[in-house]
């Protein structure tokens, strides 16, 4: 018996003409190579951690907010739908949507930030880079490999940005940023399904936060359009059902909108494989013009209104904080890291060490890395 993939058009990732993985195994019998993928995501202990890290809220604030776990689940089912649609290889995206936030550091973009700063003099930190180091190094199950081994193209649509710098550093997989190519379809479908994902459970938290009304999100055409037609439909509709039946429709008409424009950029483009995508001159998953403008509107209310509200600053700015103090810490007394960290610290020279430090920052969730905090104090 041997696993037969299903159908799928030829531009999309095709699991027996795959880049293959760094360490090379024998097939699985009863998966494809990315199902594969995505099973040892689901199985990483990074995954696990994204149920306790920040999206927007910090996680002890309230229950019912996106987490980075459920923002993640969001953004793949978001992607399989689109990927379905393409006769892409939804195996795929969901592997790389899953996975694409396995980098991130406590406190959401403040963490990022404040990380960033405290690794300046030794090469940064990035949150999108850290998502790939944490499957090709950080992960430790298997016997055989560091991380999780996976296909090239799963990584590939991991690393979604990257400096020219650590693109070279990078190797095989950095050489599209130098080359100006583009990744797969998968991946840039599971690139536009995180930003469709935020941009509407941001909404749907703002408005349980009491930061965003529903008056002031009517100035977004995205939103009103919506609005205007559940209103008439239910006119005595109470608001938390009104607010869901906005967003579904919003995401509704965005993810329909993406799909319909990608088909004719398809058929204009019409590429034979996935290098042909890859050697496009540019993008080919896209929004149509005007929706484009629509989403980029609603990113740029919450940008102003959401998360650089003053009740998301006080928390983001306490996150600085902390970040920054076990940064230092660990910096100056490896020893209060656990073994595997302080024995790796110890082995290496101060910019090594650094990296180490941000390692373990990095992959602490919210709660763990307030309580580190405490104890250090
Ligand atoms: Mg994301």
């Amino acid at each position: 018996m041997s696993y037969t993939p299903p159908d799928r058009a030829p531009f999309a990732a095709h699991e027996n003409k795959s880049l293959g993985r760094v360490h090379s195994e024998e097939s699985p019998a009863y998966r494809g190579e990315f199902q594969r993928d995505r099973d040892r995501i689901v199985h990483s202990t990074g995954f696990r951690r994204l149920v306790y890290k920040t999206q927007v809220f910090v996680n002890h604030e309230g229950d019912l907010y996106r987490t980075r776990l459920t923002h993640s689940i969001e953004v793949a089912q978001i992607a399989r739908t689109v990927a379905g649609a393409l006769g892409l290889n939804e195996s795929l995206v969901e592997a790389i949507s899953l996975a694409h936030d396995l980098g991130h550091t406590p406190f959401g973009h403040a963490g990022q930030d404040s990380l960033n700063a405290c690794m300046r003099e030794y090469g940064g930190f990035e949150h999108n880079l850290q998502s790939l180091r944490v499957v090709d190094h950080l992960e430790a199950k298997y016997a055989e490999f560091p991380g999780l081994n996976l296909t090239y193209e799963t990584r590939e649509g991991i690393l979604k940005h990257c400096s020219a710098r650590n693109a070279r550093e990078l190797g095989e997989i950095g050489a599209r940023f130098l080359q100006r190519q583009q990744p797969g379809l998968e991946a840039q479908v599971a690139n536009i399904a995180d930003a469709i994902a935020y941009n509407n459970h941001d909404v749907d938290d703002g408005i349980r936060a009491g930061l965003l009304t529903v008056e002031s999100l009517r100035e977004q055409t995205l939103f009103e359009m919506q609005f205007a037609d559940v209103r008439q439909r239910y006119p005595d509709i109470e608001d938390r059902r009104l607010v869901y039946e906005i967003i579904r429709r919003m995401i509704n008409r965005v993810v329909t909108d993406l799909i319909d424009n990608t088909r004719q950029k398809l058929d204009e483009v019409r590429p034979a494989s996935i290098d042909e995508v890859r050697s496009h001159s540019s993008g080919i998953v896209a929004f149509s013009e005007q929706v484009h403008d629509e989403h980029v509107s609603l990113k740029g209310y919450l940008m102003k209104n959401l998360y650089k509200h003053e009740k998301v600053r006080e928390m983001t700015d306490k996150a600085k904080i902390m970040v920054e103090t076990l940064f230092q810490t660990y910096m100056n007394e490896p020893g209060q890291m656990p073994d595997e960290f302080s024995t790796s610290a110890g082995r290496v020279d101060e910019t090594g060490q650094a990296r180490v430090v941000a390692d373990y920052v990095a992959g602490m969730p919210d709660r763990f890395a307030i309580a580190e905090f405490e104890r250090l104090q």
